[in-house]
């Protein structure tokens, strides 16, 4: 076993400087990965060693290697960041959703439904009291009256609004729902301002993307509002959702209804709106966070990926609640299906537009909606992206926050057998996933993966079943 004294003073003959906080009597674990090809947003760097000690990146391609070091001679390999899922649902379910992530390579996501067990969670994983991914943890969802979601803490003034954000005290970030009339997005706008808080989620059905990004909006999910915004008749057709008859009973019909006037908008797509929607992004650094790979799901008929086999990682309950959340949106009739792929396809189309002008679109899957997993479901989105017209290396920036591996960063390490620039799908053929310096190889990630199957099997507590 090494000590920290012994890392820095390794350190020191190298001419490096990286702080590595803690006693110097203290053991270190300092790892060796050897003659790897390291793929960042910096670049493809061949034969590259990489020294780990504790947590962090201490050295890459450094003369010696530090006393007692632990090897892992990996030629042939290539090396990513770890990756980053935007758009996650299920923390809590803590022995399926973390090791499910860790295993896939993904060492940080965004869990966009904060509450009480889920920043407590957060805490103990950054405490180091629990092994797990890095997470930012959103409010409770804001939304407003007639809201589809049970459980939504809804906004139904400027000043509920206000007062929503002042009670998320523990939240990363606020988020926003697709019911909220203007003025109570505006006040909570203003409000995460005051309280120096970012905002982020669906954009709004009563607000356009451009005004909602205008006020701040960080990120907009699912593709929502970026048909409308780029449609020539946005005009008409924002007017037609505003003269929609809206049942209180039945809040989902009024939703699908707006989905398919969204769908009409693609109909009248206009690139030049489409450029200066994106210029507007950029100005306001708001990003798209598609989640395609749900959108995938929502949009096939509901039997499609009902078979998928990597359901058995999932609470046994999930494969009720899946099929009935499906029941009110999937198509059914074939004129449904085409129209539904179509619909699809071109708002793939219209995300690889707003990345072909620059916008930054972010890896999130909605992991916990249906048919959608936790850390498999990753690689299935970047896939997604690249046939959305991204590049290969495009698509893993996005998923990997453009990180780059460097002294000084935390040990986030996915270790491929094949060149994902190659084909992007070859992100599944995970052979080591180093996550803040702890390294999971092969035998420990199939141990983590029967060990989750077997607690899927167990009996969740019904305040867990909880979603999206
Ligand atoms: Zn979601």
């Amino acid at each position: 076993m090494t000590t920290r004294r012994e890392v820095l003073g390794w350190l020191a003959g190298l001419g490096a400087a990286v702080a590595l906080p803690g006693r110097a009597e203290a053991a270190t674990n300092v790892t060796a990965v050897r003659g790897v090809t390291l793929i960042d947003s910096s670049g493809v760097r061949p034969n590259t060693t990489i020294v780990v000690a504790d947590n962090r990146i201490v050295a890459t391609n450094p003369k010696t290697l530090p006393p007692e070091a632990t090897t892992l001679n990996l030629h042939g390999k290539f090396v990513i960041p770890g990756l980053w899922d935007m758009h996650v649902h299920g923390a809590h379910l803590e022995r399926i959703t973390l090791p499910l992530c860790l295993v896939n390579g993904v060492t940080g996501f965004r869990e966009m439904w904060g509450f009480p067990q889920i920043y407590d969670l957060r805490d103990r994983i950054e405490r180091g009291e629990t092994a797990g991914p890095k997470l930012v943890v959103g409010s409770a969802i804001i939304d407003g009256p007639h809201s589809t979601l049970p459980g939504a803490t809804i906004a139904a003034t400027p000043e509920e609004g206000r007062q929503a954000v002042r009670d998320a005290t523990q939240a990363d970030f606020i988020k926003v729902y697709s019911y909220l009339d203007r003025q109570t997005l505006e006040a909570i706008a203003d409000e995460c301002e005051k309280r120096n808080i970012t905002f982020a989620g669906h954009c709004s059905n009563h607000v356009s993307m451009q005004d909602a990004s205008d006020l701040g909006q960080r990120t907009f999910e699912h593709m929502y509002g970026l048909p409308l915004a780029t449609s020539v008749k946005e005009t008409q057709l924002r007017q037609a959702i505003a003269q929609l008859p809206l049942d209180p009973a039945n809040p989902f019909a009024w939703f699908k209804q707006v989905l398919d006037i969204e769908r009409q908008a693609t109909l009248s797509h206009s690139r030049s709106k489409a450029e200066r929607l994106a210029n507007r992004l950029r100005r306001n650094n708001s990003a798209l966070c598609p989640t395609m790979v749900t959108m995938r799901v929502f949009s096939s008929p509901a039997d499609r990926f009902a078979n998928d086999p990597r359901i058995k990682y999932m609470p046994t309950f999930y494969r009720d609640f899946w099929r009935d959340s499906l029941k009110n949106w999937a198509p059914t009739t074939e004129q449904e299906i085409r129209q539904q792929a179509d619909f699809l396809q071109r708002r793939m189309e219209q995300t690889g537009e707003m990345h072909d002008h620059g916008v930054e679109i972010l890896l999130g899957t909605d992991a916990g909606s249906p048919y959608t997993f936790p850390g498999f479901s990753v690689h299935d989105e970047l896939e997604l992206l690249t046939e959305a017209g991204l590049s290969p290396k495009a698509a893993l920036n996005a998923g990997t926050q453009n990180t780059t591996i460097k002294p000084g960063a935390e040990a986030n390490l996915v270790v491929l057998d094949a060149n994902p620039l190659r084909d992007i799908r070859n992100t599944k053929r995970i052979h080591t996933v180093v996550a803040r310096g702890k390294v999971l190889g092969p035998q420990q990630r199939r141990q983590m993966l029967a060990d989750v199957e077997k607690a899927a099997q167990e009996p969740f507590p019904p305040q867990a079943r909880m979603c999206c």
